[in-house]
């Protein structure tokens, strides 16, 4: 069983604040020793998305890790949709535009996986889906990392947390492509009007209009599916089992960076702005659920299970609804497949002190 400690949002008020809840709970899962190179591991925000995690929360991260001898910078990497984040230049841009700069946190702004997200290591995890993944670089050869996940909904895995964060938020354009071509999508010509919205949100130039109607090259389609959302007729169909198989994937792949950096990691999950999109979306829709507070464990599945717990009991105080309902996904199963390989537990003790 793995501890998990807990800071509510209903005890924040001017004796203890967000920045003092982080605080208290940094020391009990700091893995950074004296003189470590230190990722702390963001989602610094699409441009245009105002709920990620706010910058004076990871300045203060920044600062406790200084204080325990470290030496930090602040990573993400390179996406596979054509957002101001596919890039490392724009990566960097999106991220200072959004309050993560050099002046403001006192340590760098890296892009993980490079300039064009192919700086990588490669690593050998022997799932059942996926047995080799290529984890971002500066992750990979950092001495220790502090994740910090936004938790939120996700249009893919139903959830996003800690494992999404390692699954996917740490694997360069490859390894992001190793979890997503289970959805590459098809089109219901029937519906298609050839108004080629598609073509044009398609980074890696996949989709083509012929004959009035689009089609999907699958040799070069990377299965991102910005396209599902641009079209406004629902001609792109993805494979209906996309969301388990994509999931099966993403938990896997959270074992790289466990492995790479093995008891190295600290993870922190900070339950606001419980919005059902995910922080790539370049807007913020109002929240599902209220505020819950900061999980913070040494474990990825054990911290996520107990953040979902969490929301999924104030929702169904409030309202009688749950996670799985904002999207029609189950996401236990993404976090059951990183059991399943090794990534962590899902049996936790929840610590409230
Ligand atoms: S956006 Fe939809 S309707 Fe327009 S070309 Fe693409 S699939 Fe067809």
């Amino acid at each position: 069983m793995s501890e998990v400690y807990f800071k509510p949002a209903e005890d924040i008020g001017p004796e203890q604040t967000q920045i003092d809840q982080i605080r208290t709970l940094f020391p009990k899962i700091s893995p950074v020793s004296e003189g470590d190179i230190v990722a702390v591991k963001i989602h610094p925000g699409e441009l245009g998305n105002t709920t990620h995690v706010r910058p004076v929360i990871i300045k203060t991260i920044v600062d406790l890790i200084k204080q325990a001898g470290g030496i930090p910078f602040i990573t993400d990497t390179t996406v596979l949709y054509k957002g101001k984040r596919f890039n490392g230049v724009d990566l960097l841009y999106t991220a200072g535009t959004n309050g993560f700069t050099l002046g403001s946190m006192g340590a760098p702004f890296i892009s993980a996986d490079g300039l064009n997200g192919d700086d990588s290591v490669s690593v050998d995890i022997g799932g059942e889906v996926i047995d080799n993944i290529t984890v971002a670089s500066a992750i990979a050869k950092a001495d220790s990392m502090i994740m910090v996940s936004h938790c939120k909904g996700h249009p893919a895995s139903g959830f996003g947390g800690a494992v999404k964060n390692l699954g996917m938020g740490c694997l360069d354009k490859a390894g992001k492509t190793a979890v997503h071509e289970v959805a590459i999508p098809s089109i219901d010509i029937d519906k298609c009007t050839g108004c080629r919205k598609c073509v044009k949100t398609c980074p890696w130039d996949a989709i083509s209009v012929e004959d009035g109607k689009a089609r999907v090259a699958r040799d070069l389609c990377h299965g991102e599916l910005s396209c599902f959302g641009s079209c406004n007729f629902g001609a792109i169909v993805p494979p209906a089992d996309a969301p388990v198989k994509m999931q099966e994937r993403l938990g896997e792949a959270a074992l790289g960076p466990v492995k790479l950096l093995p008891e190295k990691i600290g993870y922190i999950n900070w339950i606001f702005d419980l919005t059902p999109g995910c922080d790539c979306f370049n807007f913020s829709s109002p929240a599902f659920a209220r505020d819950v507070g900061i999980t913070a464990s040494k474990d990825p599945v054990a911290i996520d299970k107990a953040s979902l717990d969490l929301i999924n009991d104030r929702m169904q105080h409030d309202s009688g609804g749950c996670v799985n309902n904002v999207w029609g996904i189950d996401p236990v199963i993404h976090l059951e497949f990183a059991e399943k390989i090794g990534a962590g537990r899902m049996k936790y003790d929840l610590v409230r002190k």
